[in-house]
């Protein structure tokens, strides 16, 4: 069964599109087999990804409006990087208008995924930055959230606004909706603040908070240009060497427990 997992965060600008290419970069690189769905209009994860949004046949917009599997508009990320993408670009943004009348409006998502669930270990979607029909639709077809946040002097309060939407979603429309945890990302140690934060965040959220902290890294930024996500672009920077790692950490936090006192 896939696990699915929502990158979200309705600041903009706070690396989840990052985040979600080189997660998917590096689950594929230790064996995962990832689809990676971009739901932000943007198209930045599918161009990340190495996938040119403007001469995509079909994308996201044609799966959420019935009109395509997902199994028909996936396509294969740049060629080293390993994951399928379900790719998304302007037309998206007719989608949250489109939605409306449809029944079911939410679970388009989750009701289209269901038919790949065995086709892929982990499922990541890239969420725009806003409460949007579309966010929803990625909230209700996951099992969990995972938070980039920059340990910034205002993160604190935008984290509490994100969780309080999520436990709405988790009450009104998805009961197995987690948290996963938040990920501190463009970290740079040498600023006091940003050290002093990231302790306020683990006081508070505890082993929510991901052990891996992702630096600033510029070949992080650089790779999008070269269609490659930072993990494929140059797999030795320190940024992608910490994606890497946040990989492990995610398949180590995801796995079954096992029942106590089972064999094997
Ligand atoms: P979002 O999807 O939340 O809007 P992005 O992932 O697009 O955020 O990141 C915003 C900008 O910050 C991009 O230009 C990206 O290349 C850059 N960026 C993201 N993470 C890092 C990092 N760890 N180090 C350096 N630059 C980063
Ligand atoms: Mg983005």
């Amino acid at each position: 069964m896939a696990k699915i997992f929502c990158i979200a965060n309705q600041k903009g600008g706070v690396g989840k599109t990052t985040t979600t290419v080189n997660l998917a970069a590096g689950l594929a690189r230790i064996g995962q087999r990832v689809l990676l769905v971009d739901l932000d209009p943007q198209g930045n994860a599918t161009m990340g990804s190495g996938v040119d949004k403007r001469t995509l046949a079909r994308s996201v917009y044609d799966v959420l409006l019935g009109e395509c599997s997902v199994a028909e508009a996936a396509v294969p990320a740049a060629q080293a990087a390993g994951y399928q993408v379900l790719g998304a670009n302007r037309e998206l943004a007719g989608a949250e208008i489109e939605l409306v009348s449809l029944e079911q409006r939410e679970k388009r998502l989750k009701t289209a995924l269901a038919q790949v669930d065995r086709q892929f270990d982990f499922v990541l979607i890239d969420c725009p930055p806003s409460l949007s029909l579309l966010t929803l639709n990625g909230l209700c077809a996951a099992h969990g959230v995972v938070v980039p946040m920059q340990c910034e002097y205002f993160a604190l309060e935008g984290v509490t606004d994100l969780l309080n939407t999520i436990r709405q979603v988790h009450g009104n429309l998805n009961p197995d909706l987690q948290i996963i945890g938040l990920l501190r990302v463009m970290f740079d140690a040498r600023i006091t603040l940003q050290q002093q934060v990231s302790e306020q965040l683990k006081e508070h959220f505890g082993d929510k908070v991901f052990d891996t902290v992702i630096p600033r890294n510029v070949r992080l930024a650089e790779a999008p240009s070269h269609g490659l996500p930072g993990v494929v672009f140059d797999a030795n920077a320190r940024g992608s060497q910490a994606f890497i790692a946040f990989a492990q950490e995610m398949v180590q936090r995801v796995k079954p427990r096992r029942q106590p006192g089972a064999k094997g």
